[in-house]
């Protein structure tokens, strides 16, 4: 299987970014980063690849530790503007508004991205989080 075939052009990624643990704290950092493209795929095909490409490189995870160490998760976060409410997909990604290791590495590649459901900018919500224990990795 080809994990990044014709379904997704116009790739950029954002800096990746070493990130201490927000939730459960007992665990090493995790590595964060965030991908824009272009797609074929509407929402819900494109969460299957994605989700296909986890299983593709091994993900593993503690089911007893939902958010402990995970070799890999890959999140839906924006598609174009629009609001996904779906058993399967809840877009934009709800998280997205707390998480500092989310909105920099999205905001370094949208700088004017909003949640479509409310109008706020998420740099608006940047701005009231402290930039703590995020570490950019250059080069
Ligand atoms: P988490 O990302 O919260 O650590 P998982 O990666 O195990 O947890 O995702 C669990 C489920 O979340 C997925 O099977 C998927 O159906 C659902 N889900 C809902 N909305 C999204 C989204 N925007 N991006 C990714 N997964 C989502
Ligand atoms: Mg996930």
């Amino acid at each position: 299987m080809r994990l990044l075939d014709l379904e997704f052009e116009d790739l950029e990624v954002a800096r990746l970014y070493e990130s201490e643990p927000q939730y459960d704290r007992e665990q090493p950092r995790f590595l964060n980063t965030v991908v824009r493209l272009r797609t074929s795929l509407g929402p819900l095909a494109l969460l299957e690849r994605l989700l296909a490409i986890e299983r593709a490189l091994g993900r593993e995870r503690d089911a007893a530790r939902p958010k402990g160490p995970r070799t890999l998760d890959l999140d839906l976060l924006l598609y174009r503007d629009w609001v996904v409410r779906h058993p399967r997909l809840v877009v934009p990604h709800p998280g997205i508004s707390e998480r500092v290791f989310v909105l920099l590495p999205l905001l370094e590649l949208c700088p004017r991205a909003y949640n479509p459901e409310t109008g706020r900018r998420y740099r608006d919500d940047l701005d009231r989080l402290t930039l703590e224990g995020i570490y950019p990795i250059d080069g």
